[in-house]
């Protein structure tokens, strides 16, 4: 059973800081697919939810070109799916969003909940790393913009203070020619975290940026390998050596989705696919 709670949707983004700073300990509700599983076993205690749903500026995926795309912070994960410039030009986020959880799930999730959530497997937060996105906070003391890849602080945790609200995730523009693609292992094809997730991105001047979700307490961004990647040629051979080369550079654990000798075996293989699409998809 759900304990007690007062519950604000606010229409504004001040009255939903000036709550949150007048009610210290209120939890954000945004699509509530993870939070409301916490609520109703009692893992979570609270005594104020703040549903920011309610809330208009924070609903849009807007693209600037030379600027790049903003997503609010109550765009759901099927919109980032279904949104035209997101398939055109980032793709490994439209990809990263068709495999979390369910059609319904998606309906009431939201990309930044899933950040926001921490889990080292979000599915959304590889593609958004190799993008070098930026996530937008607000809170009483004002704005601040943090890197994506200083974002994440452990297992469940990030930089947020209590009082600050995301409010959505910018991503740079990107040139003609860039592409990305996401692949995830997951135990079963259905709602379920993945055992591993990678995002890899060439881009237009043939840099490679790689990313993943699963092997460590945080996403991250595998930056001492795209080093190692940038001295070799784009081939077939280099996704080769990618497949073993991943293993040096990741620190999985076992758990209940996956032994950690598994994890580092199989994101090889997703590093390798990755690469293997994009080569055959035409770098030149
Ligand atoms: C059955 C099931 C299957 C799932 N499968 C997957 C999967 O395959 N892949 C995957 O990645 N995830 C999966 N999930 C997890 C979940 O659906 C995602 O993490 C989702 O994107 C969370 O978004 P939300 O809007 O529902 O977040 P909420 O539950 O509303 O919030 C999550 C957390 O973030 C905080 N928060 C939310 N918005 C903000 C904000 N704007 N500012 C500050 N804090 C905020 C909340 O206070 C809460 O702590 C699954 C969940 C379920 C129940």
């Amino acid at each position: 059973m759900l304990s007690k709670f007062d519950y604000f949707k606010p229409q504004t983004l001040e009255e939903a800081i000036t709550y949150l700073k007048s009610n210290p300990g209120t939890k954000i509700l945004a699509g509530g697919t993870d939070i409301m599983i916490l609520l109703r076993r009692n893992i979570e205690l609270v005594d104020h939810i703040l549903d920011i749903k309610g809330i208009p500026e924070l609903k849009n995926v807007e693209y600037k070109p030379g600027e790049g795309l903003f997503i609010g912070a109550t765009v759901t994960v099927n919109e980032v799916a279904e949104s035209k410039i997101i398939r055109e030009k980032y793709e490994a986020l439209g990809q990263a969003a068709d495999t979390v959880a369910s059609f319904q799930l998606r309906n009431r999730a939201t990309l930044v909940g899933n950040i926001t959530n921490a889990s080292p497997g979000a599915d959304l937060s590889s593609p958004l790393l190799v993008y070098n996105a930026k996530v937008h906070i607000i809170g009483p003391e004002g704005e601040r913009i943090v890197d994506i890849d200083k974002f994440f602080t452990g297992v469940k945790k990030t930089v947020l203070q209590k009082d600050e609200i995301v409010t959505g995730v910018s991503l740079p523009d990107v040139e003609q020619g860039d592409m990305s693609t996401y692949n995830k292992q997951a135990r079963i094809k259905g709602h379920d975290l993945g055992i591993a997730g990678v995002s890899v991105r060439i881009t237009a001047n043939k840099e490679v940026l790689i990313a993943m979700s699963a092997v460590a307490p945080t996403p991250i961004r595998l930056t001492k390998l795209e080093k190692l990647i940038s001295s070799k040629s784009l081939t077939p051979e280099t996704a080769e050596w990618l497949s073993k080369e991943v293993a040096n550079h990741i620190n999985p654990i076992s758990d209940v989705r996956s032994s950690a000798e598994y994890r580092l075996h199989v994101s090889g293989v997703l590093a390798k696919k990755g690469l293997l699409q994009l080569i055959e998809k035409g770098v030149n």
